[in-house]
């Protein structure tokens, strides 16, 4: 029999800091091909890549092991969970190997696909690797519930009128009501309370100038999210929560051991029962006959404001011309572009479909202010050294450091909140598309996670062809493809 020869295979996921790192994954591969006297061609690592959220095919090191030049007639890996979490997954991985002659062995795994009772037993131990996959997703989602008990924020949208604060009792974020724009939320429940359309409230707001989160100008759906938001009545929801969940009340909701909301009263801006009467209310009104027929065909602009003119370099707006056709008119130069709503979505999902959703977080971070926890901290320890110190230079000494940190506390104290931005892994694009059906607004929230805008060339007057309208659309993305969480919780 001669040498088999052998390529290495080995993965690290970015947030598996447990898992045993690429050096000695790698370096277990190449023992174990010594100890068989094989050679080792060659070595693939794919860094930073999860499994779960990427087959095989997707990772780019394994696919430039498929398409290797060097001849082998086995891949090393570590352990199976490194190749596949998924039955179906490592499967498909091995008929692409079996199709080079290549099978898998792992060294920590009873793994060999070189052999047809190997094969056998590699199928079930994959079963349970994808079992453990889904366990590990089962705590993750424990461990949220944990810190949101805590009080504390897992990620997500925090909604218009609280804030993220660093937690005043320990590790990680809090959230608080923002009080430059909880009046503006206060105002929104009043007026509705008191039976005003929500139209009237989008008025309201955008004549008294209320910030909001984009830049621009209020819409219904906007203020119909954050009337129906649970954290109005101090319910926690999971902020992964999409605005179609929460329309499904109850659902997502933290919940105490009997089964009722948790409520927290210093985020509250209303009772529990007059909010979900609020909600009745508006559900009664809702039915789509009380709108005004002309507001009606604004309520799912799926583009609005992402449009912008490549000639001028203007804000394109909808125009109502040629009846339902969705169409977009640039102000200065007039050009307009219609019917191109689904090429855009297809070049989307085509372009973005497999990457991950990463979805904008903000935060607030104080500059300074971010290290009064530490200040106070060390205050407190140096006043107890300070106390306890008979030396008479030791005591001078600590409250020269202690006026010091004084110093920088009220400096500290003086600085303005910054916010910044954190991206949140929020799976892939397509699943995202999917799972958000017909519904525009959830549609919407997809496209902005990754477009920043759509420039519009001049084109052509006449039908078109999809590739002509593509050629006249150039796409901003929002976030690098390459852009990973920036930080944890
Ligand atoms: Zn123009």
């Amino acid at each position: 029999m001669s040498t088999r020869r052998a390529v290495i295979y080995a993965r690290l996921s970015i947030s598996s800091e447990k898992s045993v790192s690429i050096e000695r994954q790698v370096e277990a591969c190449e023992a174990y091909a010594d100890s068989r006297g094989w050679t080792v061609v060659r070595t693939f690592v794919d860094d930073g890549v999860s499994a779960s959220k990427n087959k095989p095919e997707d990772r780019p090191q394994w696919s430039e092991l498929l398409a290797a030049p060097e001849k082998y007639d086995t891949v090393i890996i570590w352990k199976l969970d490194r190749l596949a979490r998924r039955t179906m997954d490592f499967l498909r991985a091995h008929e692409t190997l079996q199709a080079r002659n290549a099978g898998v062995v792992a060294v920590e795994d009873p793994v060999d696909m070189t052999t047809a009772q190997g094969r056998m037993f590699t199928t079930v131990l994959a079963s349970f690797a994808e079992m453990e996959a889904e366990s590990i997703g089962a705590r993750v989602k424990d461990a949220q519930v944990k810190l949101l008990r805590s009080g504390r924020v897992v990620g997500g949208a925090v909604p218009y009128g609280w804030q993220t604060i660093p937690n005043p009792n320990g590790a990680g974020f809090v959230l608080a009501q923002d009080p430059d724009r909880i009046p503006f939320v206060r105002g929104m429940v009043e007026r509705v309370q008191r039976g005003n359309s929500i139209y009237s409230v989008v008025q309201w707001l955008n004549e008294e100038g209320a910030p909001t989160r984009s830049g621009r100008p209020w819409a219904y759906s906007t203020v119909e999210g954050i009337i129906r938001h649970p954290l109005l009545a101090g319910m926690i929801a999971f902020n992964r929560g999409s605005a179609t969940k929460l329309k499904r009340r109850g659902d997502g909701l933290l919940r105490g051991d009997d089964g009722l909301p948790v409520v927290d009263g210093s985020l509250a801006i209303m009772p529990v029962a007059d909010w979900r009467a609020m909600l009745t209310r508006l559900d009664d009104k809702d039915s789509g006959h009380s709108k005004p027929r002309a507001l009606r065909s604004e309520t799912s602009p799926l583009l609005s404001g992402l449009m912008w003119c490549g000639e001028d370099g203007v804000r394109m707006y909808r125009c109502a011309e040629g009846g339902k056709r969705h169409g977009y008119r640039c102000p200065k130069c007039d050009q307009t572009i219609t019917s191109f709503e689904p090429i855009v979505v297809a070049e989307f999902l085509r372009q973005k479909g497999e990457r991950v959703r990463w979805t904008r977080v903000e935060q607030v971070v104080e500059g300074g202010a971010a290290l009064l926890p530490e200040i106070e901290h060390r205050l407190t320890e140096l006043t107890a050294a300070l106390q306890d110190t008979d030396d008479d230079d030791r005591a001078a000494q600590l409250a020269e450091e202690i006026g010091r940190l004084r110093a920088s506390r009220r400096k500290a104290r003086e600085e303005t909140p910054n916010v910044s931005i954190r991206y949140d892994d929020a799976g892939w694009f397509e699943d995202a598309w999917e799972e958000a059906g017909e519904d525009v607004e959830e549609q919407r929230a997809v496209l902005d996670d990754g477009l920043e805008r759509i420039w519009v060339r001049r084109g052509g007057t006449g039908r078109r062809t999809e590739a002509q309208v593509l050629a006249r659309l150039t796409f901003d993305w929002k976030v690098p493809e390459d852009l990973g969480p920036v930080a944890n919780h």
